[in-house]
């Protein structure tokens, strides 16, 4: 059991055993659950004649309900604050990220705060109202810039790109099931991009097919930009002997933490928090090693600039550079080609 870092609740933050025994029935529909048809999300909501309330639509046995219902009682309480016209579709409420993603058939059913809300107007008040009207939001986050612009920090010269959360909790974790093993990858959604990693993504097979050469067995790895620690951790996993985690990002290094610990069966190690991240720069300069875990595999985690990493590291086999969306990865790579033995990898 983990104290969520943001809510303190003991619900946020799982194991990945707990959520690989209960993942086949996350947010499938029971045995009594209606077999619900989709909502149109493209008419005027009030002319649908759905009626909004925080039991409509709900299953008697398991007690959740299908997404566009939950939507639904959203825009309704969106559209009685004002902030929507009355005339507004579901395809106008904004975006719901399920707590864990998991690849899904059928739309989800949800039970008690099983999504985050991510909204472009919405105010303080209204999310608070929302939150505690729609038994199923865990968190109301105000998006800024539209879906194209990236949360987080591009670079250390640069001004982060931040989401507000205006109400509740916005860590939400992504389950991947990769050849080196099944692995959830927790986020603070209002400061980290939203990043679905689809079991086939382009990285991931990057990393698989790495694992199935041969190219991470007792190998140094520098997961140089780590955000979540997702490469990084499935290097580790992939039988790395070492892995270097590294990212100038805060909440990027809360959030590697916090992925060791939710997936420490399978790394086999035990983490050791080297000092607190209360007091840190929120972006950092000169790397400073943050935690290590070791076991099965030697976990390092650093707080810096991964320029500045390659002279605290000095030499590794493998180097991945994988820079925030839309930022060539050219000068980063060049502070590592010389002291990186087999080969730099950029996503
Ligand atoms: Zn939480
Ligand atoms: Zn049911």
């Amino acid at each position: 059991m983990f104290t969520c870092p943001t809510c303190g609740s003991p619900d946020c933050v799982k194991p990945m055993a707990e959520i690989l025994a209960e993942s086949s029935s996350l947010y499938v529909p029971c045995s009594t659950c209606v077999a619900d048809q989709p909502l149109d999300k493209m008419a005027p909501f009030r002319g649908l004649g759905i009626t909004a309330g925080p039991d409509a639509g709900r299953c008697p046995a398991c007690g959740r309900r299908h997404l566009d219902i939950v939507m639904a009682q959203v825009l309704d309480l969106l559209i009685d604050s004002g902030l929507k016209p009355g005339n507004a579709a579901l395809k106008d409420v904004g975006t719901p990220l399920v707590a864990l993603g998991v690849d899904l058939i059928d739309p989800p059913r949800l039970g008690k705060k099983d999504v985050v809300l991510v909204l472009d107007e919405i105010d303080r008040k209204t999310a608070e109202y929302v939150l505690a009207k729609v038994p199923e939001i865990k968190g109301v986050i105000r998006r800024h810039g539209g879906p194209g612009k990236s949360v987080g920090l591009p670079d250390t010269g640069e001004e982060p790109h931040l989401y507000d959360l205006l109400a509740g909790c916005d860590v939400r974790g992504d389950v991947l099931n990769s050849l080196v093993g099944d692995f959830c990858f927790y986020r603070r959604q209002s400061v980290m991009h939203v990043e679905y990693w689809r079991n086939n993504s382009v990285k991931i097979k990057v990393l698989e097919k790495m694992f199935l050469q041969g190219d991470l067995a007792g190998k140094t790895v520098v997961d140089g930009m780590a955000s979540a620690g997702t490469l990084g951790l499935m290097a580790a996993a992939a039988g790395a002997e070492k892995v270097i985690l590294n990212d100038a990002w805060l909440p990027a290094v809360e959030s590697i933490l916090l992925n060791i610990e939710a997936n420490r069966e399978l790394l086999g190690v035990g983490l050791e928090r080297l000092r607190s991240l209360s007091g840190l720069p929120v972006i950092g300069g000169e790397p400073e090693l943050i935690a290590r875990a070791s076991g099965s595999v030697e976990l390092e985690v650093y707080h810096g600039d991964v320029r500045k990493l390659a002279g605290v590291v000095k030499s590794c086999d493998v180097c991945i550079i994988d820079p925030f969306p839309g930022m060539p990865s050219d000068d980063f790579v060049r502070h590592w080609q010389g002291i990186t033995k087999d080969r730099v990898v950029t996503l």
